[in-house]
């Protein structure tokens, strides 16, 4: 019998999970991937547009072109799922049934939530228009105060914001400007990054390169008037600005409020966060950035639980039990100027770490240096030519590499009289 999965969203997760399902199931399996437009955008490569590092045409290709022979791909916007009746709904009225639905409709920026943000002065580099007129607004800066905020977690690549303080830092001393300008980042979380470890290393190299930090501080209102503009807090801190480089409130896709039983109060859609099945329907897969589960809103994320989502879909369908195999695994490059990058890696149980990956050969972890930066710069061709195909990539798999990292002591089990192990120390 004829199954249907239908995908939603042809963007990373998408576009990758119909390749692989693509050259995992029959003939008689038919797969169609649904997106609002037909553009993919390499969203990594935005980051490098406002300094003039990336031709902002070179990021776009066509979303049908990325998919394989065998698989349909239908051009509309969602705008409701009938989990009840596994129907989706289409703004053009028409209606797609599946036996199998898979959600991969990413993260949708939300600037409107935050009073202000389409104030002059204010840019992001988060979407291919803003990234391109933030370009035009560093050109013509020559000096003052720049300032780079987080409204809200969660955010698509919490490094990149992190990122672009370390270009802006490059590119105005590049441009011999360096002491006119002063730089900020501003950040609701207490620290500049999430995980111990990692955070106070980033936090090093922002102080390294005098940019101030600003912690818990969460954007209630962006303000500008003739004496300038300014961010202030809900507490009514206030930092001043004459160029803001603002990362707006993310939410799910505005379907999903309208799909009774499918979301949470933000839009994303809660699923098991090892096997990646929804709460809301076992005939509910979700990806990606659209996916509430404690992971990071990153393509690296994406591409990992593709491997277990498609493994998992092709069990569902074939009535096996789900693997619980995805275990949060993240890794990110993160460039720092000056033609270096940092590189982490870890998942649901262990921080970024220091060491080398994949093992003990590979490229350092949470350390500045040219291979990384060459990592991140080769990766746009790996992403086209190798992730979005849905192939697997040697030496780089979806669990987390352990070997390599330098690990704290950990508790091992220690036999007890009996045989059983009552605690643990050592790893
Ligand atoms: C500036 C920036 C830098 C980044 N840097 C990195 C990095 O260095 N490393 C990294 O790993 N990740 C990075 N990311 C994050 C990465 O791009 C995303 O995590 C990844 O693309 C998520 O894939 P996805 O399939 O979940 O969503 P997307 O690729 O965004 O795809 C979602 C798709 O759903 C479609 N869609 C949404 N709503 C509807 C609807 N109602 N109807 C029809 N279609 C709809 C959209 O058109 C889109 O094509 C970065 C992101 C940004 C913005």
């Amino acid at each position: 019998m004829t199954s249907r999965i239908v995908i939603l969203g042809g963007g990373t997760g998408g576009t990758l999970s119909a390749n692989r399902l693509r050259r995992m199931l029959d003939e008689d399996v038919e797969i169609t991937v649904v997106d609002q437009d037909d553009r993919h955008v390499y969203q990594p490569g935005l980051l490098f547009v406002p300094f003039g590092l990336a031709a902002p045409g070179s990021l776009v290709r066509a979303r049908g072109r990325q998919l394989h022979a065998g698989i349909g791909y239908r051009r509309g916007v969602v705008r409701r799922v009938d989990i009840d009746q596994d129907r989706v709904h289409l703004a053009d009225g028409s209606v797609l049934p599946y036996d199998l639905l898979v959600i991969a409709t990413g993260a949708r920026l939300l600037p409107e939530e935050t009073e202000g943000l389409t104030a002059p002065g204010v840019h992001s580099f988060y979407d291919h228009a803003g990234a391109q007129e933030l370009a035009s607004a560093l050109a013509a800066f020559d000096g003052g105060r720049l300032v780079v905020d987080v409204v809200d977690m969660p955010i698509k690549c919490p490094v990149a914001p992190l990122e672009f303080c370390f270009l802006a830092d490059w590119y105005f001393r590049r441009r011999g400007i360096r002491d006119a300008v002063s730089l900020t980042y501003v950040t609701p979380l207490d620290a500049a990054f999430t995980k111990p470890v990692a955070a106070a290393a980033l936090a090093g190299l922002l102080a390294r390169k005098e940019i101030e930090l600003v912690t818990e501080f969460n954007t209630g209102s962006v303000e500008h008037d003739a004496a300038g503009g300014r961010l202030v807090s809900f507490d009514e801190r206030v930092v001043p600005f004459d160029l803001a480089v603002v990362v707006p409130l993310h939410g799910g896709a505005g379907y999903v409020e309208a799909s009774a039983g499918l979301g949470d109060e933000l839009g994303f859609v809660p699923a098991d966060p090892r096997t990646l099945q929804s709460v809301a329907r076992p005939n509910i897969f979700v990806i990606g950035d659209a996916a509430a589960v404690p992971a990071s809103k990153a393509g690296s994320v994406t591409h990992f639980e593709g491997e277990i989502l498609t493994r998992n879909v092709a069990r569902f369908l074939a009535g096996q039990e789900l693997e619980a195999g995805f275990d949060g695994h993240a890794n990110c490059f993160v460039e720092t100027g000056f033609g270096k990058a940092l590189l982490i890696d870890f998942n649901y149980d262990t921080e970024p770490l220091p060491g080398r990956y994949p093992g003990a050969l590979g490229l350092p972890l949470l350390e500045e240096s040219r291979l990384n930066h060459l990592g991140k710069r080769m990766f746009a061709w790996l992403y086209w030519h190798g992730l979005l195909p849905g192939r697997d990539i040697p030496g780089i798999g979806s669990t987390m590499p352990r070997s390599g990292k330098r690990l704290p002591a950990v508790r091992r089990p220690v036999p007890t009289p009996h045989g059983q192990p009552h605690d643990e120390q050592g790893d």
